[in-house]
């Protein structure tokens, strides 16, 4: 899984421990659901084949929260105990013996199983998708919230309309519905995965078909309406998935691979087997490929098809096994795409950011069951970079590989990779494992000479940094005397962001007219007021093929320049930005705000704003409009009455924020007067939130 920059809470708290069961094993899974989207319900029916290992008097699956009709085993109806947690079988069963399980239930999941769209007056944007790490599944599947237990899941999604369907594994039938619209769509896997890692996505999908050197076929879906954004959302991904099977060297061990960006979903990217689902905040044009693309999160899933799916942690102590690998071989690929100087120096940023996460709490261990995204990903990656330098590339690669061909399909532990790596590498690794393993801090001093020793444009950083903290008011001086042999934009541009504001306009303006793309952005994002030299420069920075440039260039010149503020916003009337619409709802702002410009269409300009903020919107377009609308005092009912369901929903994050800005709200007086006017308006749930709230 990759969580979304702005995520950061913690994961995987273990609230008790898991129980394991031992004696009987569960090897394949028949599983036929039929969605019924306008009720949020799900209709399944489930045989899983399981094997006894050792004489046992019962068994259970987790099933959260369903209805089962009817239980049977090896075609006899059977009694069950269900707590509404786990259904248990109680019956005497003898070693060596096979038996078939058979459930059919209903389920109504309130997470796992997202509904999205169906009921909004928007045509084309209905769609189902599952979530089902942490261990969720349970919520709309009879199965294991245990990772141990690997099963061949293959599944029939049944759906009487007429959508796209895509779940695990390889479609090998779509059959025709005898009196409906839509298809019966039949999957097939045929190696065992953890339950955590089933999933399915439905909705207007049309796809694009490639293959990979080695054969692979790869199928990379987007909604019909984003035709001409599939190729820059999905850029790359042959020469990821190459490149990945070069470099860990063990075929990709699944039979197809599939990516899906949904709405509103709660990560970056979830890698369900042969299944990844993705945000589709990550479906992007060539403009917003320079600031924001999905390559990261694109190989990160793919990575993990080998570090999670094939071998799978036994428990959340090995966790280092699934996100520390995924990062650390997406950090490969990128390597290999956009060259040493985007690895190393998006490595210093992260090495910056543990820095500052251990200096302030301490740290965290990679052992740390508990531990947070930082640790998981970001220290975890690192630490695999310090490991491959140690025993040396050819050594880890082939650690690498005799560990994913021992462990293939089942289960493993962090000492079951050491062992490995010390094998091929004939090398004592404890150190190793002590200082980046079992040791809370991050070793900051280790990291940076190993950089600087890596890369020669970040050695001339460090170089230049402490010349200028010896003689700050010679920043400038000594910036313009290195800077024509600085070749490294990443170079340049960290200097700009670290002293652009202690720079002349002229300077800067020459920087603007010579430099690359980002280095121009790092110019104004440095800035807190643009000097009167710089207007022109800056306003050329309206027309760069970027949208964080011009958000940022379009914010302050028309803050620092009250007199252009008409000719400002015509230029950038109808340029919509990042899928979040970053610059158009800007700009609707800033008309609003804008007296002189275009009076008559200020209805017109609330009014889309406002609108931002439905439930048919992303939830980062609507975070920002409600923000946007409190800051010129915009709350109309209809924007409250989007605020109040936004306390609910599914996004925590989103929720948190939507929660936060109504409480704030509330502060002001005659505002809860106002909330209560709503009430006739709201559901019963959002009934219930603001009594809460209210403290009634
Ligand atoms: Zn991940």
């Amino acid at each position: 899984m990759k969580l979304s920059p702005i995520v950061v809470f913690f994961l995987f708290v273990q609230f008790l421990s898991a129980q394991v069961q031992d004696k009987v094993d569960f090897v394949h899974a028949n599983v036929s659901i039929e969605p019924t989207p306008s009720e949020n319900r799900i209709n399944g029916n489930v045989t899983y084949q399981f094997d006894v290992i050792e004489d046992v008097s019962s068994f259970y699956l987790d099933a959260v929260n369903l209805e089962f009709s009817s239980v049977f085993l090896d075609d006899a109806k059977i009694d069950y105990d269900y707590n509404g947690r786990k259904i248990t079988i109680k019956k005497m069963m003898e070693k060596g013996d096979t038996h078939l399980l058979k459930l059919d239930y209903i389920g109504k999941p309130k997470q796992t199983v997202y509904f999205l769209g169906w009921d909004d007056g928007v045509r084309n944007n209905e769609q189902v998708w599952t979530q089902g790490q942490g261990k969720y599944t349970s919520h709309w599947l009879p199965s294991f919230d245990d990772m141990m237990e690997k099963v061949e899941f293959d599944l029939e999604i049944i759906l009487k309309q007429d959508y796209t369907v895509i779940a695990n594994g390889k479609l090998v039938k779509q059959d025709t519905l005898p009196d409906d619209n839509g298809y019966l769509w039949q999957f097939d896997m045929e190696e065992p995965m953890s339950s955590y890692l089933v999933g399915f996505a439905i909705g207007d999908f049309d796809k694009k078909d490639i293959q990979s050197s080695s054969g692979m076929p790869i199928e990379l879906y987007y909604e019909r309406k984003d035709s001409l954004k599939a190729e820059p959302t999905y850029r790359y991904t042959k020469h990821v998935f190459d490149f990945l099977e070069n470099e860990i060297d063990v075929a990709y061990p699944w039979k197809n691979y599939k990516q899906v960006p949904v709405q509103d979903f709660l990560y970056a990217g979830m890698e369900n087997t042969t299944c990844t689902i993705f945000s589709n905040q990550y479906v992007i044009d060539s403009t917003a490929f320079m600031d924001k693309n999905y390559v990261n999160v694109n190989a990160h899933e793919m990575a993990h098809h080998w570090f999670g799916d094939l071998v799978t942690e036994t428990s959340s102590e090995h966790h280092w096994l699934h996100e520390g690998f995924a990062t650390f071989y997406a950090y490969l690929a990128e390597k290999d795409i956009f060259g040493d100087d985007y690895f190393y120096w998006h490595l210093l940023e992260t090495a910056k950011a543990l820095q500052r996460f251990s200096g302030d709490d301490g740290g965290e261990a990679l052992r740390n069951p508990n531990a947070g995204s930082l640790t998981f990903y970001e220290k975890g990656a690192w630490s695999l970079v310090m490991l491959r330098d140690k025993v040396g590339e050819e050594a880890f690669q082939r650690g690498v590989q005799n560990y994913l061909n021992k462990y293939a399909f089942k289960n493993v532990t962090i000492p079951n990779f050491m062992e490995e790596l010390e094998k091929v590498s004939n090398t004592d690794l404890e150190d190793f494992e002590k200082l980046w393993l079992e040791n809370p801090d991050f070793p900051y001093n280790q990291v940076i000479s190993f950089l600087k020793e890596k890369n020669t444009s970040i050695k001339t950083y460090f170089e230049l940094k402490n010349k200028i903290a010896k003689q700050p008011e010679k920043t400038e001086t000594i910036l313009k005397r290195a800077w024509k042999r600085l070749i490294s934009n990443q170079l340049k541009e960290n200097l700009v962001l670290d002293y652009g504001d202690k720079l002349s306009a002229a300077f800067l303006g020459t920087i603007i007219k010579s430099e690359d793309l980002k280095v121009r952005q790092a110019v104004i994002l440095s800035q807190n007021k643009i000097p009167v030299e710089l207007q022109t420069a800056v306003e050329g920075l309206l027309n760069d093929k970027s949208y964080t440039t011009i958000e940022a260039a379009l914010y302050r010149l028309w803050t620092d320049f009250p007199q252009n503020r008409s000719k400002y916003l015509n230029e950038t009337d109808g340029i919509t930005g990042f899928p979040n619409k970053n610059i158009r709802l800007l700009w609707l702002t800033l008309a609003l705000v804008t007296p002189e410009y275009n009076p008559d269409s200020k209805a017109l300009y609330f009014d889309e704003l406002s609108g931002y903020t439905g439930s048919e919107h992303h939830f980062e377009t609507r975070l920002i409009a409600f923000q946007y609308l409190k800051s010129i005092g915009g709350f109309t009912d209809t924007v409250l009455k989007n605020l109040v369901e936004s306390c609910s929903h599914h996004v925590w994050h989103f929720k948190k924020s939507a929660r936060e800005i109504l409480n704030a709200f509330l502060q002001s007086e005659g505002n809860t007067a106002r909330i209560k006017g709503l009430y006739p308006l709201l559901s019963q749930q959002e009934k219930q939130y603001l009594e809460k709230t209210l403290g009634e």
